[in-house]
């Protein structure tokens, strides 16, 4: 399979269909529940759009293995269809699973409430600490599971210490990538049992599906899929299709995201009236040697905070003219969000600030627009109305 050395040649060529399907250059559409069978079909061998066996989920999961270094791939219906059926997969009621202690917010409500109700029990760690991970180990412990890059503080874990310490004490290490995309970081060979990815960020790029992974361990992504069968969290073939076609440009796409973002911090760390800029690529962040030693490249979402709290950071929304203020992230456009009014509004006040979530911080998901016209257009918002 890992014909293509380089990523940028993996994201054109791997998994494509060989030869092409009646010479298509582009992967068709086959926008059909089943197929026929000769009828003496093994169940196993009935083909059908929730057994995620199409051939446009075949082709993705080829391609996405590959681009992981992955023994195999799944995709979903949604970044949450991956990482719930992962999670129920390999969970049990009675098991405890160790999770990062600043989780995207619907993994967090998943594994506080919903796993918390199946008797799946949770403690919460510092990923940048792997010296406090033992102490709350109990003899039902699975799962550890943490994020490359957090949202919206941008923290990087000891990702090598967290694939040690599950091979120490044979648990299953996960990791939701989404931030990092293959492009810059590949958990699977980082040694990690599984990846997770919501696909309708970088992996698509273009905020026009909503789609999910999961890759890693053939065995253990066999036991996704059964999973993913009875819980019906299976991709649209049409989906599919613009997934696969979004996939084909993250190369570009994420070199400008990492490029963008890194110029983008630095013109903010030099404002007076920012006070702080999270981005694990500045010398100045604390887990710059961590993202360094290891990601490829340090990605595009970064969050900042101004001098004059909410009143400020609002006025800094209001005055933009390219970014759009919506949530969510990863894709060609430029968005800004204020974390306590989106992503972290359920979050008590005081918990919030104790991490670094004031109601002044900005979150960018850097686009791939001209970063001169973006640094313009921040320049213009930040200036004080007088
Ligand atoms: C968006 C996101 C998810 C959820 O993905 P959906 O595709 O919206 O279901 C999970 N993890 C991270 C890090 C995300 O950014």
């Amino acid at each position: 399979m890992l014909r293509y050395k380089d990523i940028d040649t993996q994201l054109i060529h791997a998994g494509e269909p060989d030869p092409p399907i009646d010479g298509a250059v582009a992967m068709p559409i086959f926008q059909t529940a089943m197929f026929h069978t000769a009828g003496d079909a093994d169940y196993h061998d009935i083909r059908y759009i929730r057994l995620s066996n199409t051939p446009n989920h075949r082709v993705l999961h080829d391609k996405l293995a590959a681009l992981e270094g992955a023994e195999a791939a799944l995709v979903t219906a949604s970044g949450m269809a991956a990482i719930s059926t992962a999670l129920l997969a390999v969970l049990h009621p009675g098991d405890h699973l160790l999770a990062q202690n600043c989780l995207y917010g619907g993994t967090y409500s998943l594994v506080a409430e919903d796993l918390a109700a199946l008797g799946i029990a949770v403690d919460f760690i510092d990923a940048t600490a792997p010296e406090s991970w033992e102490p709350l180990l109990r003899e039902n412990t699975r799962v550890i599971y943490v994020e490359t890059i957090s949202n919206p503080l941008v923290e990087v874990p000891d990702l090598d210490a967290v694939v040690a310490f599950a091979r120490e004490h044979g648990l299953v290490s996960m990791v939701d990538s989404t931030f990092a995309s293959p492009v810059n970081y590949r958990p699977p060979e980082a040694g990690f049992d599984l990846s997770l990815h919501s696909c309708t960020k970088y992996l698509n790029g273009h905020s026009d599906i909503v789609a999910g992974a999961v890759t890693g361990r053939g065995e253990l992504i066999e036991r996704v899929r059964h999973k993913l069968n009875h819980l019906g969290g299976a991709l649209d073939p049409h989906a599919c299709f613009l997934l696969h076609r979004g996939i084909k440009t993250l190369g570009v796409r994420m070199h400008r995201h990492n490029e963008n973002a890194m110029r983008i911090a630095r013109f903010l760390e030099a404002q007076p009236r920012v006070v702080r800029v999270n981005y694990p690529g500045l010398e100045s962040n604390v887990h710059y040697a961590r993202a360094r030693k290891f990601l490829d490249g340090f990605g595009g979402m970064l969050s900042f905070e101004v001098e004059g709290g909410e009143t400020a950071a609002q006025g800094v929304l209001d005055r933009v003219r390219i970014p759009l203020i919506a949530p969510s992230l990863g894709g060609v456009e430029s968005l800004l969000t204020r974390p306590v009014t989106t992503s972290h509004r359920g979050m008590p006040r005081e918990a919030r600030e104790a991490v670094g979530i004031t109601d002044g911080l900005i979150r960018m998901s850097v686009g791939i627009e001209s970063a001169g016209e973006l640094i313009d257009d921040l320049e213009q918002a930040l200036a004080e109305p007088r």
